[in-house]
């Protein structure tokens, strides 16, 4: 089933974008759910907001802890928050790689290291990260944002084959080009964002953005008991654009 009643979830990044979408439809489909946030303001009830910086380990722990107390427990975690770099090698200096790192990739760890012993107790333990087709697509000007995405892939199937004999699931999903507020700031940043916009659309293999909602119907499969036998994989969602 699809269905998560009785289920509860964690979901890194949940205040905005893919993170969001996913909270709400997790908990449409009957999960209690808790949003880990820089600012969780943005994640209405009945998602349980609680403030953390997924780059500071204590933060994490003590966030993970108390949304594990509110919910009894974990069994799911949605790791996705995540920042974006643009640029070659030449183009961001090391500070900035260790950032973008430090939050796209050591966020995961420092996440799922906090839930484990919470998973651990679950009989259907799923954890989905939010990776990217960057990780494999070989995209122009996205040096260490490819790079961060690369490690979380290889991570997932790690993580995917350290946990399995625990009954702990791992996937992730690998989104092409989603239309949230991350894209929203990009645009704007353009002299004309609305033909920044079309132009976007235009280059679409499906002539529009995937959706948040789309991205969060993915997750929502990986984490339900629907995928029971599925773990180690990457589910792409990105209107046929990695194929081409
Ligand atoms: P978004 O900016 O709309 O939302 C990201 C959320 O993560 C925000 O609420 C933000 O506060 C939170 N966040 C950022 N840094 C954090 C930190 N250090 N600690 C805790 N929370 C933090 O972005 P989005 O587009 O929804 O992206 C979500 C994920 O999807 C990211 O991992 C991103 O790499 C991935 N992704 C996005 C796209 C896209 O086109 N939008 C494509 C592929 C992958």
């Amino acid at each position: 089933t699809t269905e998560l009643h009785g289920l509860t979830a964690l979901v890194t990044g949940g205040a905005s974008g893919i993170g969001l979408a996913t909270a709400a439809l997790l908990a449409e489909r009957g999960a209690d759910v808790a949003v880990l946030d820089l600012d969780p303001s943005g994640a209405p009830a009945p998602l349980h907001g609680f403030t953390a910086d997924v780059s500071d380990d204590a933060s994490v722990r003590a966030a993970v802890e108390a949304a594990a107390e509110a919910l009894g427990g974990i069994d799911i975690l949605v790791n996705n928050a995540g920042i974006g770099a643009a640029g070659t090698v030449e183009d961001n200096p090391d500070e900035q790689w260790h950032r973008v790192l430090d939050v796209n990739v050591l966020g995961i760890v420092r996440t799922t290291r906090a839930a484990l012993p919470f998973l651990r107790a679950s009989a259907h333990a799923a954890v989905v990260n939010t990776c990217s087709i960057a990780a494999t697509a070989g995209l122009p000007q996205r040096a260490l944002y490819s790079a961060s995405k690369g490690a979380v892939l290889s991570l997932t199937l790690a993580m995917a084959a350290d946990h399995v004999r625990e009954g702990i699931r791992v996937n992730c999903v690998n989104p092409g080009t989603v239309d949230t507020p991350w894209v929203g700031r990009l645009l704007d940043a353009a002299p004309d964002p609305a033909a920044e916009r079309a132009a976007l659309n235009a280059r679409q293999p499906t002539g529009r953005l995937v959706t948040a909602q789309e991205v969060a119907a993915a997750i929502a499969y990986l984490a339900s008991p629907a995928a029971a036998s599925v773990t180690g994989t990457a589910l792409a969602v990105d209107g046929g654009m990695a194929g081409l």
